[in-house]
């Protein structure tokens, strides 16, 4: 009797270059095509907003793209090791094929599953598909991990280049029994009351074959200009292809080898080797998200949280013309460009005094692209708290900002156009008095030290 295997789907929402689908295929017995929403096990992150309204979109897409191909996909809610142990149960599967996961929680359950499984005599394997590098194959000559991107990345290009990504498959031979699952809409992950959506739906199409013309649009039409252009956020230089990488609606392997194939893409390249940063960083420090990476910043002395300044931060009303055009963008279309993210960033940190924590929630939930390492790695990196950051005493002067990366307005009139021009908003802090009280409190740090 058949003993089908299952492809369970995680942060790798394609078909092509899709490993653990294509080992699927290979062991040819009828396939299940799983996804499983885990909001149970501990240590989980729930998805922010933003991104349970790409989840569903991109759920939508991919099930749709595989009963085009011949499967179904099959929709659980639960702990994850539970729901896939009784999926093996269910269908007296043969074998469990995945690509990896490196957060700390994923990893655990990934790990004790494959065991629990093997044991009981079923195939589990996973695959690379994610990352382009393994976090246990980049190393320092004395065997740690590294701590500043640029020997990291120079020890990520020493090594065997990525490989080829794979052909989609054509075909994908579906089990002929029907299997329980859960209607997508049950899951609620789309906002209802109210429907703040409007701006994502207008913005985005989540989705392999949209992801995949967002890269070949990119490399023709903006690769060339990417070096020069790419820190001007009303310039539309970069790929915007965050949110495709976070689902894995494309996998790095494929941007990787179309982008050399299409030349000059040292500098885009880099920026993919700052994500891989991020993420090498994750898996040797899991708590990134929650705790300062280098430990002299439990010194600094926040002050009290003033609520009203966080909320005028979320909305877009500091008075600061270019924070303000920032924070209604992501409010906006669940996106920032990224040197817009770095001046927000700084200016909740630095001239509001608010825990950087807070900073990196309320992008988690806002941003379509909000990364599990990436999030949490950037805002250290502005906080001054983590690997390879920016010193502390670089406070970023939003107006300077603005003057270099937006020169002509462009940005700021899009989304914060009453600030221009004389009769715009006082701002809610002076930003010369905030940065001399920024870097008073930095010295607890320095002392700390
Ligand atoms: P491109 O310039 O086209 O870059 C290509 C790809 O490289 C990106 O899609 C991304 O995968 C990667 N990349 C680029 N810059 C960085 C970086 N600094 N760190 C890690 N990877 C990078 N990026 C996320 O993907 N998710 C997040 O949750 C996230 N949060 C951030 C929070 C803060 C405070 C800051 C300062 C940056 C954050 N970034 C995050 C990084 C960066 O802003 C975005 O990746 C970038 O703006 C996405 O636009 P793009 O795809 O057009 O980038």
């Amino acid at each position: 009797m058949a003993r089908p295997s299952i492809v369970w789907f995680r942060d790798d929402l394609r078909l092509a270059d899709n490993p653990a689908l294509r080992a699927a295929i290979d062991r040819g017995e009828p396939i299940i095509a799983l996804y499983v929403l885990d909001e149970e096990s501990p240590g989980i992150r729930a998805l922010g907003g933003a991104s349970r309204w790409w989840l569903h979109h991109s759920l939508v897409s991919l099930g749709e793209r595989l009963r085009e191909r011949g499967a179904t996909l099959v929709l659980r809610r639960g702990p994850a090791e539970r729901i896939v142990r009784e999926l093996v149960t269910d269908a007296s599967a043969g074998a469990v094929f995945w690509n990896r996961r490196y957060g700390g929680p994923e990893r655990a359950i990934d790990a004790e599953l494959k065991s629990g499984l093997r044991e009981q005599g079923v195939e589990v394997a996973s695959f690379a598909a994610s990352l382009l590098f393994e976090p246990w194959t980049v190393t320092t000559g004395a065997g740690t991990h590294f701590s500043v991107f640029t020997p990291f990345w120079r020890a990520c290009l020493a090594l065997p280049s990525p490989r080829s990504p794979l052909p989609e498959p054509r075909e994908v031979d579906g089990i002929r029994r029907s299997m329980a699952s859960d209607a997508l809409r049950d899951w609620d992950l789309l906002p209802r009351h109210p429907d703040w959506a409007a701006g994502l739906r207008e913005t985005w199409e989540p989705g392999e074959p949209a992801a995949r013309r967002r890269l070949r649009a990119f490399l023709e039409d903006d690769l060339a200009t990417y070096d020069r252009a790419r820190d001007e956020p009303a310039a539309g230089a970069t790929s915007l292809l965050s949110p495709r990488l976070r689902w894995g609606e494309v996998s790095p392997y494929t941007v990787w080898h179309e982008t050399v194939t299409a030349g000059h893409g040292g500098r885009f390249l880099s920026e993919l080797g700052w994500r891989e940063f991020a993420w090498h960083t994750l898996f040797h420090f899991p708590e990134l998200a929650t705790k300062n990476l280098r430990p002299e910043f439990d010194a600094f002395p926040w002050p009290p949280l003033e609520p009203a300044h966080l909320e005028a931060w979320q909305r877009g009303r500091t008075g600061v013309p270019l924070v303000d055009a920032g924070m209604r963008e992501l409010w906006t279309t669940g996106y920032m460009h990224n040197r817009v993210r770095m001046v927000t960033a700084s200016f909740l940190v630095k001239n509001l005094l608010i825990d950087w924590r807070r900073g990196e929630e309320w992008f988690w939930d806002t941003l379509v692209d909000a990364d599990e390492a990436n999030n949490p790695f950037n805002w250290q990196w502005v906080a001054g708290s983590g690997a390879d950051a920016a010193p502390y005493f670089r406070i970023f002067n939003p107006e300077l900002q603005a003057k270099k990366f937006d020169a002509d307005g462009h940005y700021v009139r899009e989304w914060a156009p009453e600030s221009l021009g004389d009769d715009g908003p006082e701002p809610l802090v002076d930003l010369g008095e905030t940065r001399t009280a920024a870097l008073a409190a930095y010295e607890h740090v320095k002392r700390a030290a």
